[in-house]
């Protein structure tokens, strides 16, 4: 582990690397407080920093201001070392942003010993964030596919229609459904259904740029929500991803399954006022026309016959 070291004594600075060495730590020195913001600024930084309180450039207590104003995460565990033994002093140090605060001269055993408090302070922080991740993991995306649930992709579908309507952009909406995939659980049996639906999915995800999403909206109906986009490019990615769903079967261990999917386009018009359900129903619209009209195809909606919120029913419902 990494272990910076702020002093700007050099034989105080030797001291403390030549210990650090010896307890299995890599020292990172900086012999002013420039040289160690700078240092704790890089992303790969030393998440534990020995900071001497009176050095050329920024102080100690300085630095830990600026770390925790930069609220980074990973946290970084920060101990102050100065010959100021003071309970003033202390405060201080604390109140700058220091996690703990050791005396000159420093008794090795006793700054080994709270350099492995901080270690652990570290590991349960990184075991608190992993755990976070898991969470907003759990929360935003849907269990069988991994794409983005329900709820985030509808999130995600009324930030893009409230930042197109800032920016004068228009939002493509395709609502995608598989075909007669009743018949594939019915014929196979709801476990290779899931792995046929997992893998439509994942063709989906895979045919998308990086600014596009797309979620499950509901059992085997996917909803694609397109920034910037335009009448045409909308329908030509609707036609790349029911090609990507149809191109060639779903490869079980002991069959092979063939899936086709069906998909409605509703496009808003540049930077007009559309609600998020009302680009939904329109997309939905077309898609059962394109159900009805035989599947495994697209529908759209003419451009401009969107439906445009007035901004005086906007005034009364908010
Ligand atoms: P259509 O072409 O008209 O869409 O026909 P369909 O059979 O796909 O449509 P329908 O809505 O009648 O049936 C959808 C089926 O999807 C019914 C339901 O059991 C199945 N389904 C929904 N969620 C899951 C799932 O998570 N796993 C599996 N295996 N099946 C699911
Ligand atoms: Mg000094
Ligand atoms: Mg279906
Ligand atoms: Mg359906």
């Amino acid at each position: 582990m990494q272990v910076l070291v702020a002093e700007d004594d050099p034989v105080s600075r030797r001291l403390l690397e030549a210990h650090l060495g010896r307890w299995g730590y890599r020292a990172v020195a900086a012999s002013d407080g420039d040289q160690a913001w700078d240092l704790l600024q890089q992303p790969d930084a030393p998440r534990l920093a020995i900071l001497d309180w009176m050095m050329p450039g920024l102080s100690g207590p300085e630095l830990c201001r600026r770390v925790r104003s930069l609220g980074r995460e990973p946290y970084t565990y920060l101990l102050l070392l100065t010959a100021r033994a003071h309970k003033e002093d202390l405060i201080e140090g604390m109140e700058a942003g220091a996690d703990d605060y050791v005396t000159k001269p420093f008794d090795a055993q006793e700054l080994n010993v709270r350099l492995r408090a901080g270690r652990r302070i570290l590991e349960l922080q990184a075991e608190l964030v992993t755990a976070r991740e898991a969470l907003r993991e759990q929360a935003t995306r849907d269990g069988l596919t991994r794409l983005w649930n329900r709820s985030s992709i509808l999130e995600i579908l009324a930030r893009e229609l409230a930042k197109s309507e800032r920016d004068g952009s228009a939002v493509g909406l395709i609502m995608a459904d598989l075909d007669h995939f009743k018949q594939i659980n019915d014929t196979h049996g709801h476990l290779a259904g899931d792995a046929v639906l997992r893998e439509a999915a994942r063709r989906l995800q895979t045919s998308l740029r990086s600014y596009d999403s797309v979620g499950r909206y509901g059992g085997e109906e996917f909803l694609v929500v397109v920034p910037g986009s335009t009448h045409s490019s909308a329908l030509q990615l609707a036609e790349r991803l029911r090609l990507a769903v149809n191109r060639e079967p779903v490869r079980l261990t002991d069959r092979s399954i063939e899936v086709t999917i069906s998909l409605g386009v509703a496009v808003s018009a540049p930077g007009a006022l559309i609600f998020p359900e009302t680009l939904i129903r329109a997309a939905d619209e077309a898609l059962y026309r394109a159900k009805t009209v035989g599947r495994n195809r697209i529908e759209w909606l003419a451009p401009g016959r969107l439906a445009v919120e007035s901004p005086q029913l906007v005034e009364t419902l908010v």
